[in-house]
């Protein structure tokens, strides 16, 4: 590609509206640009990367075995009214309507489109095991999109579901998509972390999350110091005295008992929430006395099954809700909720005093008390409820080594396993051996490709731009070239340089733009090539070419053998 003919708009203004490095410099090198809330344009120079990580993740997933397919990303209401989901997603998904009137949403996960998928195509036990993905684009109606392509609303996700007869079938499976994770990112070049992940309503019985590692990642994690072991955790963002509602006033605000994730109740309430809180469910009478309210957080994109009982004074007298009544108030059938396990820690600390419903939301605002872990009860012994505690850095290890220190991550991918939760409910089955009807059990598996490219920034900047990895760059070698007009000589042997490292398959872009060096120069840093070549009147005369790695501080003058050897 010669960048003249290119479609590069790079920008010296820092956007004022972008937090994180990944974001601002997103836009700074023109590689997105904001359409709406959540909604991006993936400019030339963006989708080189966005194909990149694509690729890679194409390439294991089919190394892997698993078997590519495409679904559609408008998926019809009947579907997910057959696993209860139309309902119980809540606000995440995008409901539309056909000229008809027919109901749609806009795809945020695939379950029901490919359990449909696997109903009509898959009759024998022969068929199985099977697992098949798609690179598709997503919609989640995320209340607060934020950082860029990081939290979009629309995105790209790599989904795959897998299909078994028996548990051992599936758990050879996951095993195997984990591996292929793990290659995944490391042939991206990103340092991540693998954690033990709570499997929330969608059930089943393991998951985990893969994680890069940032300091500005909207997750923790926790892991030991003597052992491989590492959980998420869950964590929201303290909110400062002066900042917190009037607890009264908030739950009015909440007065319509529907399904509301955690983050809608939050946005009523006007507190800002880095990540999801876990489940509460209170029934208490209001400020006045009279109403009374239940609230069901939701975790992720889920109603999920652990419902806790906290003291809120002020509130007047308070209980745990029952099963039957939250159904009531949620208008869903209790099964779907699960047991109500009161021992199940949320993030509250029961026998603390809690001022305020927003204290009660967000978690006791004190230093060590932000992070609840996601795996009580299996990774750590379940407390009683009057003696929990948060996982805060130093506590020991639940598996005995060690004690455990507190990382921040952003998640990128995340394997589960999903049970026959999906299959039942949609009557999906297969004949087994002895010719009868068998429900299958399922794997799904989920990489954020489009995030992905955000993270990776957040783990490769300086203040001069990106620094990509090598297989995620846009171009891996940046040919540049002095003066070009004024020297036929100098574009001559660029444009010669330029052929003869792609012909060797070195993915090459000639900077032929005519700019100032010191521009052409900000640019090609900005933008994060690992390697740039600068062709001068200079550096011909000596028979030399300037290199200089994107990481290097000093720049080389390489002869074109030891120029090739280094980008070889
Ligand atoms: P998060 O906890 O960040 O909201 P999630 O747990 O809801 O993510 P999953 O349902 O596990 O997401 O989806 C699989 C992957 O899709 C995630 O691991 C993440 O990398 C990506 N992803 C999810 N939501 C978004 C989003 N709003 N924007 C970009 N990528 C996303
Ligand atoms: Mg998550
Ligand atoms: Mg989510
Ligand atoms: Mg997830």
């Amino acid at each position: 590609m010669r960048l003249s003919q290119f479609h590069l708009h790079t920008s010296k203004e820092t956007p004022a509206e972008a937090e994180l490095a990944s974001h601002r410099l997103m836009l700074k090198a023109g590689m997105i640009r904001k359409l709406a809330a959540g909604l991006y344009t993936w400019s030339p120079l963006g989708l080189r990367v966005l194909r990149k990580v694509e690729r890679v993740v194409r390439e294991e997933m089919d190394a892997a075995g698993a078997i590519e397919l495409l679904m559609p990303t408008i998926q019809p209401q009947e579907l997910w009214e057959e696993t209860g989901r139309w309902e119980k997603f809540g606000g995440q998904l995008l409901k539309i309507k056909d000229r008809k009137e027919a109901g749609y949403c806009y795809g945020p996960t695939a379950e029901e489109v490919i359990t449909d998928f696997a109903r009509s195509e898959l009759s024998s036990y022969k068929q199985l095991p099977v697992n098949f993905y798609n690179i598709q684009t997503k919609f989640r109606d995320e209340i607060r999109p934020r950082f860029g392509v990081m939290r979009a609303r629309e995105f790209l996700m790599k989904d795959a579901y897998s299909f078994h007869l028996t548990d051992e079938d599936l758990d050879r499976e996951y095993r195997n998509m984990f591996d292929a994770y793990c290659r995944i990112f490391e042939r991206l070049g990103l340092k991540y972390r693998a954690v033990f992940a709570d499997t929330g309503a969608i059930g089943g019985s393991a998951s985990h999350e893969f994680h890069v590692l940032a300091d500005s990642g909207e997750d923790a994690i926790a892991f030991a110091s003597g052992s491989d072991y590492a959980a998420n955790v869950e964590l929201a963002e303290a909110v400062s005295p002066g900042q917190r509602p009037d607890a009264g006033e908030a739950m009015r605000k909440i007065d319509t008992p529907t399904q509301k994730t955690c983050e809608e109740v939050a946005a009523l309430m006007g507190i800002a929430l880095q990540r999801t809180v876990k489940s509460i469910a209170i029934i208490g009478t209001d400020a006045d006395g009279n109403e009374q309210f239940v609230l069901a957080l939701v975790r992720g994109d889920h109603v999920v099954n652990e419902i806790k009982l906290a003291k809120l004074p002020g509130l007047g007298e308070y209980r745990l809700a029952t099963e039957a009544e939250i159904a009531d108030h949620l208008g869903s059938e209790p099964g779907f909720l699960g047991p109500v396990n009161p021992r199940r820690p949320i993030r509250v600390i029961a026998d603390r005093s809690v001022a305020t419903m927003a204290d009660f939301v967000v978690g006791a605002n004190e230093a060590g008390y932000h992070l609840a872990g996601a795996n009580w009860g299996r990774d750590l012994p379940e407390p009683e409820v009057a003696d929990i505690r948060n996982v805060v850095e130093g506590d020991p290890s639940p598996d005995g080594h060690g004690t455990l220190g507190i990382a921040r991550g952003i998640e990128v991918g995340h394997v589960f396993q999903l049970g026959r939760r999906y299959a039942e409910a949609m009557k999906c089955t297969v004949l087994d051996e002895n010719g009868k009807a068998a429900v299958p059990t399922m794997g799904c598996y989920g990489v954020g490709v489009s995030r992905i490219v955000a993270a990776a920034i957040e783990q490769n900047f300086d203040d001069n731009g990106i620094r990509w990895p090598e297989t995620m760059a846009p171009w891996r070698v940046a040919v540049c070239m002095i003066n070009p007009k004024k020297d036929a000589a100098v574009s001559g042997a660029a444009e010669n340089l330029y052929r003869e490292l792609n012909a060797a398959g070195i993915e090459t872009v000639l900077d032929d733009r005519g700019l100032r060096p010191g521009a052409m120069f900000a640019d090609i840093e900005l933008i994060g090539i690992p390697h740039r070549v600068v062709v001068s009147e200079r550096g011909l005369a000596a028979g030399t070419f300037e290199y200089r790695a994107r990481d290097a501080v000093e720049s080389e003058n390489l002869d074109h053998a030891a120029l090739m050897a280094r980008l070889g």
